[in-house]
């Protein structure tokens, strides 16, 4: 069974699944593209679905869609500026941002959630929750409506992150503390306002913040015990850290098992962010010719709990090894059906459920593709099987007539001109090189082929 790093508990942990796993991803904020660093973290709850599964587990998977709220903490205005430009509605803003959000993820084969909320649609259960916090007398309303988290009244602040309320230093950002808290790390669970995306409640009209919003719709579709909630690193404090309070507090018990993270995507050495202007979309990727699984691929060559610093160059070579291996898996697929290599997927099997060791996975893999003591049909069936978890699409070229991919043609050419010469280092080279691209060379007496 799969072993995972719990950032709460500091330490890679036994999953003790019953039969079904509950899991609640922080969702993208649709006033944007989603860039290639934010697929990474839905990439990693789709890899953690997927081992899962393969262990015959039923995942109930939640990741919202945050169209209000974080909206607002980012700059309201950036936001209404932007719907502005483009002669739309924040709401239409939104939708639009949606789709291309689901476009991308479904290129990146990651399975779609059972429950993917709008937190515009989950205003009510949130306004319970705020509700229910003011009630316990862990959150207190203010005259001029707003409502805010009492972070005092919840002494275990602080587990994930690590920042225990006392060493938090007040107003670290440039703005001064808010004079309406109680106490400086509180946050707000309602803010008035009114206007587009708005609600009635009874603090008056205004909006929820975004730390409540995930807190109330991960009880909502999945209940009270969440077993894995995921996110990227940086949602460890505050976002995290406040979820956690809210939910706790308002149900008495941890609701969260085990909190995981991922690591940042940076891109060329920098981190991606749309602030510092160093963003890379999977459109940009598709326009330079490679394919999206390329990017999932990338992914996988690195563990989820280091940085990743891709470049094109990466990019390109993970692009190779993707269609060499769905040629390869092609070509396997002619010859007769032999069961898995059982040694070869037990060991990549085994470096999945270590704290997902996908880079082991995928040398296991190479180690299979260059064994010519396995049976073709051998390669195939474990090659497709480990495919279920990799989600690469290895078996997309099965049936094609084969195609040369970009650039072999040239080095075909060069190949036959060096034989003519009878250059044959050179030809052998080129016929390394060719394979590299997932094109065969064969020598015939007519003259070279290809498969
Ligand atoms: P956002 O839409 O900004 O709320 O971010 C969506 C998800 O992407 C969150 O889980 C973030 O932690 C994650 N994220 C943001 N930037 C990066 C990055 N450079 N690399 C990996 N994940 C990121
Ligand atoms: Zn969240």
């Amino acid at each position: 069974m799969l072993r995972i790093h719990d950032t709460r508990a500091r330490q890679v942990v036994q999953l003790q699944p019953g039969r079904m796993v509950r899991m609640y991803t922080c969702g993208p904020t649709v006033y944007r593209h989603a860039h290639v660093g934010n697929l990474r973290t839905y990439v990693l709850a789709d890899l953690v679905r997927r081992v899962l599964e393969r262990r015959r587990v039923r995942v109930l998977a939640c990741r919202n869609v945050t169209d209000v709220g974080h909206l607002n903490d980012t700059g309201v205005d950036k936001v209404v500026r932007e719907a502005e430009v483009e002669g739309r509605s924040v709401r239409e803003l939104a939708r639009h941002y949606e789709a291309t959000f689901d476009a991308d993820t479904t290129a990146l084969n990651v399975r779609p959630p059972e429950h993917a909320p709008r937190a515009s649609e989950s205003v009510e259960p949130m306004i319970e929750l705020i509700a229910a916090l003011v009630e316990r007398g862990h959150a207190y309303a203010l005259p001029d409506g707003s409502v805010f988290f009492d972070v005092r009244t919840f002494p275990t602040y602080g587990e994930i992150s690590g920042n225990r309320l006392e060493e938090l230093q007040p107003a670290h950002r440039i703005e001064a503390v808010d004079p309406r808290k109680r106490f400086h790390a509180d946050w707000a669970l309602w803010k008035p306002a009114e206007g587009e995306l708005t609600w009635d409640s009874p603090w008056g009209r205004g909006f929820p913040g975004w730390h409540v919003e995930c807190s109330a719709m991960a009880l909502r579709f999945l209940g009270p015990s969440v077993d894995l909630h995921l996110g990227g690193i940086d949602l460890r404090f505050p976002h995290h850290e406040d979820e956690r309070a809210q939910s706790d507090a308002a149900t008495g018990h941890e609701v969260v098992r085990h909190w995981v993270h991922g690591e940042h995507l940076l891109f060329d050495g920098r981190k991606m962010a749309k602030s510092t202007g160093n963003v890379v979309l999977l459109s940009d990727v598709t326009a330079a010719g490679l394919d999206p699984l390329a990017v999932r691929m990338a992914f996988l060559e690195h563990r989820y709990r280091q940085q990743l610093n891709l470049t094109w160059d990466t990019l390109r070579a993970a692009d190779r090894t993707l269609r060499r291996w769905r040629a390869r898996v092609a070509e396997w697929a002619e010859s007769p059906s032999a069961p898995m290599a059982g040694e070869h997927v037990a060991r990549a099997e085994a470096a999945l459920d270590d704290d997902l060791d996908t880079p082991a996975t995928l040398r296991v893999l190479r180690e299979l593709e260059r064994d010519e003591s396995v049976p073709p049909g051998a390669r195939l069936e474990s090659f497709l099987h480990l495919d279920q978890v990799l989600g690469l699409d290895l078996s997309a070229d099965i049936g094609r007539a084969p195609v040369l991919p970009p650039g072999a043609g040239e080095l075909l050419e060069s190949r036959a001109r060096a034989r003519a010469a009878g250059d044959w280092k050179e030809a052998d080279r080129l016929r390394e090189e060719l394979a590299e691209l997932g094109v065969r060379v064969s020598d015939t007496p007519e003259g070279q082929t290809w498969a």
